[in-house]
């Protein structure tokens, strides 16, 4: 064994605190993120996942990262496989491999990894003496299939209730078939890749995906972590004095995910990250998250300060990881007892219309934070195409609220290639950028100092399942083109610095959230000639824009199809046929009544405790029997 490789590992695990070595566990899990040990462990469904395992008397879970620099050279030049983090064993000596995939973008890093590893990339290429190979995270249940052909199993849905099943599935059956097919078989949360036969059309599209085993479903159902309570049922039952709905609400027995390795070496290392909701109710159009993890949940602020109490003693810095921050009707409690606790506090993104008073008070007081705001276009009526209900006279109305408290610097993410973009809306951007620099001037007066308005510009990527997910990516020349253009016009405005992503990387980013499983040999290719996907795509044959820049037909089977998400077919058309006529919707309510995307009662109630079923109207507590 490598000992500057070996060194390297206890070094890192010597800064750290918390981690679990397990000698002779029944279940080894290698708990692979596929990027290098900072950015992993700033991800918290990575910890989630280690602490959930570890929970598990039966299992040893250790963490496995993609080398850095340094340690990569050494893996390569002494021909050492790649070893896990808290024993330093190799990896292939492990009996599951489980990879967390946050970003599609970490595709040939997973690829990579197995290389490193020396197992086989293919899963038609393992046989019983390897490791299962297993992929979760929510990059690989958004659309599965580009990285299906190397997976024995995908996770589908949320760790919290998968890990169970799993694990009592691998300890239960003997050999890797039959584990397989009692995954498969459970009908929601785990997809075997292998126990489906695609059937193709001439034109190269999915005709179908054919199940070849007895009992293994057509579609795969997204499993929920469903004993958080629904974000507006606990807000309700809040306003209207439900005294007893809201404390059975609040007792649920939730698990809240939050830092489980004190890992200060890493990026955010210096504060615990504690996820205070899931889920986002806005429905902006282009947001998978927002539909991905329908509908939103939180944890009560019980868990979540007494997860602050355990840690304070460690650190005063406290991260808030949420889609939707001041959506949480518990916020004022939690941030005034974070402050009472003399936590400084920083949020994971902001939602512009959400941003409270008290939120950014908090903010400015723990001084630790850029404010970072997405308006995501410059005109009102692009912003009712993707569903973002605000007006831009309402962005410089809480710009400037963010500017009179004197943080005089603010980040705003914008994209250009939004579907029925036109010129005016590209000239919209600059008109907004220059009259948040002049909201800013004219507070910075009070301060005597000028801040900068720094424009992150990104070119729009439809995602799956999401209502634009039948519209093609602007093609890589004209989005080029676009860029271009915003860029120039925006550095012709003082105190406006432009950051941007090229356009080939939007492309590539689409290629693989949209491909289908031919993708797979694209990703394995070009982990194995240094990340470059444009050889990798000439050496394959692959034509990236039957993927990325055609508009699908209604009728069309995508390629994600296999996996349920619960949202109904007619919701996501619904919605992307408003999108063209720029009409907005209603957000969702998350409260118990709702079944207008279809996901309430055919995921999150399925799974839902009994007492909570409880609470649903008649007609829905009938539906729910009849489907059992
Ligand atoms: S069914 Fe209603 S409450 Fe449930 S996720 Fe859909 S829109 Fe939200």
């Amino acid at each position: 064994m490598n000992k500057r490789i070996v060194e390297s590992y206890k070094n890192k695990l010597a800064r750290e605190e918390g981690f679990v070595v397990k000698r002779g566990a029944e279940l080894k899990i290698a708990l692979c993120y596929p990027n290098t040990h900072a950015i992993a462990m700033a991800n918290l469904g990575m910890h989630t996942m280690y602490e959930l395992f570890n929970r598990i008397p039966e299992v040893s879970c250790e963490r496995v990262f993609l080398p850095d620099a340094a340690d990569l050279k050494e893996y390569e030049k002494s021909r050492t496989p790649l070893l896990s983090h808290e024993t330093q064993t190799p990896v292939r000596d492990f009996d599951v491999v489980a990879f967390s995939i946050s970003f599609e973008t970490d595709y040939l890093n997973m690829a990579r990894m197995l290389q490193l590893s020396g197992i086989p990339v293919w899963a038609s290429e393992r046989n019983h003496f390897h490791p299962l190979v297993i992929m979760g995270g929510a990059a690989s249940f958004l659309n599965p299939e580009p990285i299906a052909d190397f997976t024995d199993v995908i996770a589908v849905g949320e760790g919290e209730i998968l890990v169970h099943q799993l694990v009592d599935a691998i300890l239960e059956q003997g050999s890797k078939e039959d584990i397989l097919l009692t995954l498969a078989r459970i009908g929601r949360g785990f997809y075997v890749p292998s126990l489906y036969d695609v059937v193709y059309n001439e034109d190269g599209t999915a005709f179908d995906y054919i199940p070849n085993a007895e009992g293994v479903p057509r579609r795969v159902g997204r499993a929920l972590s469903a004993v958080n309570p629904k974000e507006g049922t606990l807000r309700r039952a809040m306003k209207r004095g439900e005294t007893e709905l809201t404390e059975f609400l609040k007792s649920q027995d939730v698990f809240c995910p939050s830092t489980s390795v004190w890992s200060p070496g890493a990026e955010m290392g210096d504060r615990l990250l504690v996820e205070i909701s899931r889920g986002c109710s806005q429905g902006c159009r282009f947001c998978w998250a927002g539909y991905n993890y329908y509908p939103p949940r939180v944890v009560p602020a019980r868990d979540i300060l007494a997860k602050a109490a355990e840690w304070r003693s460690k650190t005063n810095k406290i991260g808030l990881v949420s889609t939707a921050v001041c959506d949480h009707p518990e916020i004022s409690t939690i941030l005034s007892e974070l402050r009472a606790m003399d936590y400084r506090i920083t949020v994971s993104s902001l939602r512009l219309d959400q941003i409270s008073d008290e939120l950014l008070d908090a903010l400015v007081a723990s001084n630790d934070q850029q404010i970072a705001v997405a308006p995501e276009t410059g005109s009102d009526r692009l912003r009712r195409v993707i569903n973002k209900n605000l007006t831009n006279d309402e962005i410089v109305d809480i710009c400037g609220s963010v500017f009179d408290r004197g943080m005089l610097t603010i980040k705003l993410y914008v994209m250009v290639g939004l579907p029925t973009e036109n010129q005016e809306d590209l000239d919209e951007i600059f008109v907004l950028a220059a009259r948040i620099k002049d909201r800013m001037l004219e507070a910075g007066k009070l301060f005597g100092r000028a801040g900068k308005i720094i424009v992150s510009l990104n070119g729009f990527v439809p995602k799956p399942n999401t209502p634009l997910q039948w519209d093609a990516i602007c093609g890589e020349k004209e989005l080029k083109r676009r860029i271009k253009y915003v860029c120039k016009g925006l550095s012709r405005i003082p105190n406006v610095d432009v950051r941007f992503m090229s356009a080939r990387i939007a492309h590539e980013q689409a290629l693989f959230s949209s491909g289908d499983r031919t993708i797979a040999k694209v990703i394995d290719r070009a982990a194995r000639i240094d990340g470059d996907i444009g050889r990798a795509l000439r050496e394959t044959g692959v034509d990236p824009a039957f993927h990325t820049s055609r508009d699908r037909g209604y009728d069309e089977f995508l390629p994600w199809s296999i996996v349920d998400t619960g949202l109904s077919f007619e919701f996501l058309k619904t919605e992307h046929e408003k999108s063209q006529e720029a009409l907005s919707s209603l957000p969702c309510t998350a409260v118990e009544k709702c079944t207008t995307c279809g996901v309430c009662p055919s995921t999150w109630l399925a799974d839902a405790p009994q007492n909570l079923i409880n609470i649903q109207p008649l007609k829905v507590r009938q539906s729910l029997a009849a489907a059992i």
